[in-house]
């Protein structure tokens, strides 16, 4: 039995040797197909400001936690619960999230260079 085990485990690592740039593609491809859909079940947005620019807009955590979230699903296993359908999220561009952080005293707030 551990003998297949260890036989079938050793096929998937030379698999994933052989196929290494094709697999991180695929994977690369397909966050950005989930980052994609959340978004627009997230409204397309940011719910503070309106900015619609794809590129500056930020899924957000209501609740905070964040950074632990992501560490154990990944990004894609949370874009994943947004197409799904919870409601432990929002869209805010990059500022209106830095803006939300510092007033939940979740960063300090940046010093004033002049
Ligand atoms: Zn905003």
């Amino acid at each position: 039995m551990y003998a297949v085990y260890k036989d079938q485990l050793k096929n998937q690592q030379r698999f994933r040797q052989k196929n290494h740039e094709r697999i991180l593609l695929t994977e690369k491809e397909t966050r950005k197909r989930l980052r994609k859909k959340a978004v627009a079940v997230l409204g397309s947005k940011c719910i503070w400001c309106g900015i619609d620019n794809v590129l500056v807009l930020q899924v957000d955590h209501l609740n905070g936690g964040g950074n632990r979230e992501r560490q154990s699903l990944g990004s894609p296993g949370i874009y994943r619960k947004i197409i799904r359908g919870s409601n432990e999220y929002q869209l805010l561009c990059a500022n209106c999230n830095l803006l939300k952080k510092i007033r939940s005293n979740e960063v300090s707030s940046p010093r004033r260079k002049y």
